[in-house]
């Protein structure tokens, strides 16, 4: 199968190519008007309409055509959001940026791209950068400059992990736990925590009273809150997809959409822990692990709404609903098998069976297709008959 990443690194532009990249973002906006115009999105007719149009434009041809493919892209997204009924603005490119797909070379360490009739520029690369596009059967796709940055789309071909068992990913605001029933080990999280509340303060104790001064120093300190608590997850989710890979397990992974909806305003919760709870980016996380596990070769399970809910409140052991105690701090207590168990691990485990009878199954992926079911069974979390389903399954040895 197919897999596709980004490697990205920063670059010191000319001024040669800082006037490219705003040839191109008017290139784009001038196909996005033609494309407007004449109400077309799809990039074969909207190349029949703006190339000739694009003439003018002291640019080589094979950024016009990059435009116009560009300009697709934005209007083919816009059109999806009026089918679902958002509302949107006239689009419009703002940032100075380049994308081609065309006439780029890498050689002798450096990105060569053509800049203007029969002139091209070479791009020194990072070590980096050359030992990722290096690597057997990767091939570089398209690159993509801004005014700091130049990102390699690279793919390659990858033969998919035979899996003997799953593994359980479970995301909490603290911790990314992983496991099944054999072991489950947590990752500390932690500090993204600190590192989010640490930027809250420093925000909130900027008193310049210009707003565009507050925004620009507010969007200076997101940019490092983002960058520290990638790097966290970065070294996580690296760990987590390696460990899976060589134990050959399928990584699975719960569905919480609309969890952004439980901390709102009224409901009833305070201030601080809804801040805590809004800050958490359990999607970064999911986003990396996909990655990383699909560059490998590695499947993921997505289980459904349904499969998700109540993975953390059922005992794994029993399938009896655990007790949650104020006494035992992120532990939960099973009244017929009488032990505590820390929730995120029970999660995991739960997670990781769940995946495993999906898997066993050995059918493609049944998605949404019980969009009514979900109501159907709300309030009734132990739908994943557990003693039935595992029982026999545990006493198979399973191997690695
Ligand atoms: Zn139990």
């Amino acid at each position: 199968m197919l897999a596709v990443k980004s490697v990205w690194q920063h670059y010191a532009p000319t001024r040669d190519v800082l006037g490219l990249l705003e040839v191109f973002r008017r290139m784009v906006n001038e196909s996005i008007r033609i494309g407007m115009a004449n109400k077309v999105s799809s990039l074969r007719k909207l190349s029949l309409f703006s190339y000739n149009q694009l003439a003018h434009y002291d640019s080589p041809s094979c950024y016009k055509l990059c435009a116009i493919s560009r300009a697709a892209g934005i209007l083919a997204s816009r059109k999806k959001s009026l089918k679902r009924g958002f509302a949107t603005r006239t689009p419009y490119a703002v940032r100075q940026q380049l994308v081609s797909c065309y006439s780029f070379k890498a050689k002798n360490g450096g990105l060569e791209i053509p800049l203007s009739r029969g002139k091209r520029l070479s791009i020194p690369l990072t070590k980096h950068m050359i030992n990722s596009i290096s690597q057997p059967g990767v091939e570089v796709r398209s690159f993509t400059l801004t005014q700091n940055r130049l990102c390699l789309s690279i793919a390659r071909d990858v033969a998919r992990v035979e899996c003997a068992s799953t593994v359980g990913v479970d995301r909490n605001l603290r911790n990314l736990t992983v496991g099944n029933d054999e072991e489950t080990r947590p990752y500390d999280l932690s500090k993204t925590v600190r590192i989010a509340s640490t930027t809250m303060r420093i925000v909130a104790s900027l008193k310049r009273d210009d707003a565009r001064i507050r925004t620009g120093l507010a969007s200076k300190y997101g940019m490092r809150r983002t960058a520290r608590t990638g790097h966290l997850l970065h070294t996580t989710t690296k760990t987590i997809v390696a460990l899976a890979v060589q134990r050959r397990q399928a990584v699975v992974l719960e569905n919480i959409r609309g969890i952004r909806c439980l901390y709102r305003k009224g409901n009833g919760q305070g201030r601080r822990y809804r801040g805590r709870m809004n800050g958490w980016s359990f999607g970064e996380a999911q986003r990396q692990i996909e990655y990383k596990a699909r560059w490998r070769g590695l499947p993921i399970i997505h289980l459904t709404r349904r499969e998700t809910r109540g993975s953390s409140v059922t005992c794994p052991r029993c399938g009896e609903r655990l007790q949650s105690d104020k006494r035992l701090a992120r532990k939960l207590w099973c009244g017929r098998c009488r032990v505590a168990m820390d929730r995120d691990r029970v999660a995991a485990v739960n997670l990781a069976r769940r995946g495993r009878v999906r898997f066993a199954r050995s059918r493609p992926p049944i998605v949404e297709a019980q969009g009514g079911a979900v109501e159907a069974v709300k309030g009734n979390p132990t739908t994943t008959v557990i003693p039935g389903v595992d029982a026999p399954k545990l006493t198979q040895p399973t191997t690695s």
